[in-house]
């Protein structure tokens, strides 16, 4: 599906699919948790080190689709540096843009490079792909132990 998607946004998710960013333990987190697509067979490890309420790093490891890897990748770089509750506000943006329920370039406006995923609304399969690394993200920080599945 990754042809589909419109040039440039797709240059991006294949460059983060290919070389993700952060993708590796955090010695010292703070919080991690695990995910798993059942779908697609996406599975990642989020980790995050937190001085206060800021997310002083984040990074991930795992194997996913495309879409996953590159997802993780580009939220690890967009959430360093910032609260939990900017976060928090990132992530809602990332979910109604990619299931469709916010204007595409409205939210590539706000969200920066985040709006990439923003085909990924024609693909509803992809969705999770997509937020999978988003909702991991936040069983870490509420420090939840059991395996976070998207079914
Ligand atoms: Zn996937």
């Amino acid at each position: 599906m990754i042809s589909e998607l419109d040039d440039l946004y797709q240059q991006v998710i294949i460059d983060h699919s290919k070389k993700p960013r952060n993708f590796r333990e955090l010695a010292g987190a703070d919080c991690k948790a695990e995910g798993y697509n059942p779908l697609c067979g996406d599975r990642v490890t989020v980790f995050v080190k937190l001085d206060n309420s800021t997310l002083k790093d984040v990074s991930f490891t795992g194997s996913g689709c495309a879409i996953c890897t590159s997802s993780a990748s580009l939220m690890t770089e967009s959430l360093k540096g910032k609260t939990r509750q900017q976060a928090d506000a990132i992530f809602h943006g990332v979910h109604d843009l990619v299931t469709g329920k916010s204007d595409a370039e409205a939210a590539a406006a706000t969200l920066g490079k985040l709006a990439v995923f923003s085909g990924v609304r024609r693909f509803p399969i992809r969705v999770k792909c997509a937020t999978l690394p988003w909702h991991t993200l936040n069983a870490a920080l509420e420090q939840r132990r059991d395996v976070v599945s998207t079914e």
